[in-house]
């Protein structure tokens, strides 16, 4: 139901735990989060209230300056740990969140299955990080295009791998992503509430564009790999 993520120099477990927050009046059911962490690509997550995720992450912190975040409306499958974003692929070397319905999920799962990937969740989501897994050949841009040409439906991305710290990738199609712009940072969010503490220059992602963010730049494009330019957005009101 709600996307944040940053790519930058500052903690990024709080600007996660934060910006889910301000999400939470979109409702939500679990809560997660994915980081790049010096063990490499690692996940918390779970069903309940922002607090829950809260209190594990208390006892056990993700130490890093890269991750995504999500807050979950089941939409496919209950409420449950397992359940929660962020998903990985069988060798937890890629993260994804996700907002919206795969409405072919169904097949494609099948066909994953069939090709011998191992599900541990009941969602349609799950789908998108073991196709991402499976398309990549060393560039993640490249692999989330050739991922979501499989997908019908309606989604919001947000995609890490361990293989690229340095990038973080964000697709909108018919669910909405915004991108933020820092200095030495840049922040993807499902509005402008959730990252407006620490920017207010936006750009806004239309259906069928993408962005990939590392910490000192911004490329948008279309979901062909078109480049295109897009006018900054400031945000001169308060959430
Ligand atoms: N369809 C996905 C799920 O059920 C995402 C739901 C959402 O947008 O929060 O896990």
């Amino acid at each position: 139901c709600g996307i944040v993520g940053y790519i930058g120099k500052r903690d990024a477990q709080s600007i996660l735990v934060e910006g889910l927050k301000k999400l939470e009046y979109r409702g939500y059911d679990s809560a997660g989060i994915a980081m790049y962490t010096e063990d490499g690509l690692r996940v918390k997550k779970a069903k309940g209230r922002l607090a829950v995720l809260e209190s594990q992450l208390d006892g056990a912190p993700l130490v890093g300056n890269v991750g995504i975040g999500h807050t979950r409306w089941a939409t496919h499958g209950k409420p449950s740990d397992a359940n929660s974003h962020p998903h990985t692929d069988m060798t937890h070397k890629f993260s994804v969140v996700h907002n919206g319905i795969i409405e072919n999920y169904t097949e494609l799962k099948e066909d994953l299955i069939a090709s011998g990937v191992k599900f541990v969740s009941e969602t349609d989501t799950e789908v998108i990080s073991h196709l991402v897994a499976r398309e990549y050949d060393g560039d993640i841009v490249k692999a989330v295009q050739k991922a979501i040409q499989h997908l019908r439906g309606a989604y919001a991305l947000g995609v890490l791998t361990e293989y690229e710290p340095d990038r973080l990738v964000a697709v909108r199609n018919a669910s909405p992503l915004i991108i933020g712009i820092g200095e030495g940072e840049h922040f993807i969010g499902s509005d402008i509430p959730a990252i407006l503490e620490h920017t207010r220059n936006v750009f806004i992602l239309n259906d069928g564009e993408m962005a990939v963010l590392t910490k000192d730049t911004v490329e948008l494009m279309t979901i062909e790999g078109n480049f295109i330019s897009r006018e900054m957005i400031h945000v001169d009101w308060d959430a």
